[in-house]
């Protein structure tokens, strides 16, 4: 489904992204991990374009992100969805409304952008909530409204940057179960950025490990935290012992 092959970032003299190859299955979860600054963010913000690869393709079912215009990334960034360290709800509307907005100034009808957006609140378990202002509820509350805002769209693919980083360590939880449930669910491939390990562990199909801007070590959960071979690898294994 996603097919990222030497992609490569330049920030002025700074190399963020060196040559890093990465494939997502349909269905499929990996969860990117790696040392703050070793290029994630970079990594997972030029798949959907909002930063600009300097070289490398990205193929999403096929067809390289890097080369379309700007209405066949318009159409290809509906089958993306996108969840931020920070929600970026709107405070003073509900729940709903903010699921909403997006899929009403996409063209959809108000009635049939309401019933998506009750089964996208469904799904993260703040249906009861639908009608709550965003502003009024804890973080955890918040960033499962922004998880059902990217679910209404039904992507294809999830990419998730850091969703839990700016929750306090009590709510991360009910973000990170809600995470495990679409993991499960196989509806869309996810490509998660997170340093939660457990996480990692129990959710992840496959594991990509990387530093200063490389990939180090890629495989199956059991295998890179229990016989890693690169350096970073067993500084996580030890981080698990
Ligand atoms: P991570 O998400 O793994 O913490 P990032 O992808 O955000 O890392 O950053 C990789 C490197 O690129 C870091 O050294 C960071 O300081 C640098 N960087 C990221 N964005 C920019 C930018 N817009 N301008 C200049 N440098 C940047
Ligand atoms: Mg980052």
């Amino acid at each position: 489904m996603l097919d990222i092959q030497h992609l490569k970032k330049q920030f002025g003299k700074l190399t963020a992204v060196e040559d890093v190859s990465l494939q997502v299955a349909a269905g499929e979860t990996v969860v990117l991990m790696g040392p703050s600054g070793c290029g994630k963010s970079t990594t997972i913000r030029t798949v959907n374009r909002l930063i600009e690869a300097d070289g490398g393709s990205i193929l999403f079912c096929g067809k390289n992100i890097l080369e379309m215009n700007d209405e066949e990334l318009r159409l290809v960034r509906k089958k993306i969805g996108f969840v931020f360290q920070q929600f970026n709800l709107i405070g003073r509307l509900t729940a709903e409304e903010n699921v909403m907005l997006g899929l009403v100034m996409g063209g959809l009808p108000r009635e049939l952008a309401q019933e998506k957006a009750r089964e996208a609140l469904r799904k993260v378990g703040m249906e009861s909530h639908a009608t709550h202002k965003s502003g009024e509820m804890s973080g955890g509350q918040q960033q499962r409204v922004g998880i059902a805002r990217a679910l209404a769209f039904e992507p294809e693919l999830m990419l998730w940057d850091e969703p839990t980083a700016s929750l306090d360590p009590i709510l991360v939880r009910e973000v990170l179960v809600v995470m495990e449930e679409l993991a499960k669910y196989r509806s869309s491939a996810m490509l998660v950025v997170t340093h939660e390990i457990p996480f990692a562990l129990h959710v992840a199909d496959r594991i990509v490990l990387m530093e200063q801007g490389k990939i180090r070590e890629e495989g199956i959960p059991s295998e890179v935290f229990v016989r890693p071979v690169s350096d970073i690898g067993k500084k996580y294994k030890e981080l698990i012992e």
